[in-house]
């Protein structure tokens, strides 16, 4: 399904209200075409570029769940940050960059990438810094880098237009995501604030609701709340020396009943970045490879 925001401005609607394994996507029906993201809806997607035509799609990021059906545009141009090309143009890149490469989950997650959603290396056409202007034919665009989700995660601002894409600064109650392996909290924490303060009348998120109208400053309050949850769930939970196994076993972010590789790298990926954040700053040890509130 397709919702204009402006004339030029649309969201197309993903899947399961834009849940993962789909990412809801813009489009910009200007200077023949802008697909912003590929997760939403291949059917839409194939429409848009038939009868309304894609001259460029521009990536948020390089998850999975935002380049499911990239490989059905392979001779469009692609864009995206420079600090997020990368591991859109290198299968290693990628799986070094979700912290698996060479370790339990590689094959798993090489499998997933490459058979389920799947992935084709992109050579960038052209690399976004933040702050940069984008033109999309007559409508334009404000580049924010927002690292912390990704290193290089994209946010839109259309400032003509008082919209602002948010992509997975989403404001869902499963809360953020900080675990591929050059992110983390803080810059996580760091790059939501500066988003909630840009002035806008509609937000766009890629995941459930996909607009959100302004401000959004509790919102996210509220978002990044779940952080703070989830840091004390795992305090409570090493007050007993507890091994690396033994917190991904807890599920303690998922919840129980949700088996298997997806969820174990989901739970360490997170829960890890709290772990090494406690380490520094002398909260928890890690003695005879079980971690210990201090
Ligand atoms: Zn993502």
């Amino acid at each position: 399904m397709i919702t204009r925001l402006t004339d030029k401005i649309w969201v197309v609607e993903g899947g399961k209200n834009g849940r993962y394994p789909y990412a809801h996507s813009l489009y910009i029906a200007d200077g023949g075409g802008y697909l912003v993201d590929a997760g939403s809806d291949p059917e839409e997607i194939e429409r848009l570029r038939k009868e309304n035509g894609i001259a460029m799609v521009v990536m948020s990021h390089y998850h999975e769940d935002h380049f499911t059906f990239l490989s059905r545009l392979p001779d469009t141009p692609v864009e995206s940050s420079a600090a997020d090309a990368p591991a859109l143009e290198s299968l290693e890149t990628l799986l070094a960059w979700y912290g698996v490469l060479g370790n339990e989950w590689d094959a798993f997650y090489r499998k997933l990438f490459t058979e389920t959603f799947p992935f084709a290396p992109r050579k960038i056409a052209r690399k976004i810094a933040d702050g940069e202007e984008m033109r999309f034919g007559e409508t334009r665009a404000v580049a924010v880098v927002a690292p912390g989700h990704t290193p290089g995660h994209l946010c839109l601002h259309f400032p003509d237009d008082g919209i602002l894409f948010l992509g997975d600064y989403d404001l869902t109650a499963f809360g953020p995501w900080y675990g591929d392996a050059p992110c983390g909290i803080d810059a996580f924490r760091a790059s939501a604030l500066r988003l909630a303060a840009i002035a806008a009348d509609r937000f766009v998120v890629s995941h459930e609701g996909p607009v959100h109208r302004g401000p959004i400053a509790e919102k996210m309050d509220a978002y990044l709340a779940v952080i703070d949850r989830r840091e004390e769930a795992l305090r409570d939970y090493v007050r007993k020396p507890r091994t690396r196994a033994e917190i991904i076993a807890r599920r303690l972010i998922y919840g129980p009943g949700r088996d298997g590789p997806w969820f174990d790298y989901g739970e360490w990926a997170l829960l890890s970045k709290h772990l090494d954040g406690m380490l520094a700053r002398g909260e928890a040890i890690l003695r005879d490879g079980a971690y210990l509130l201090e």
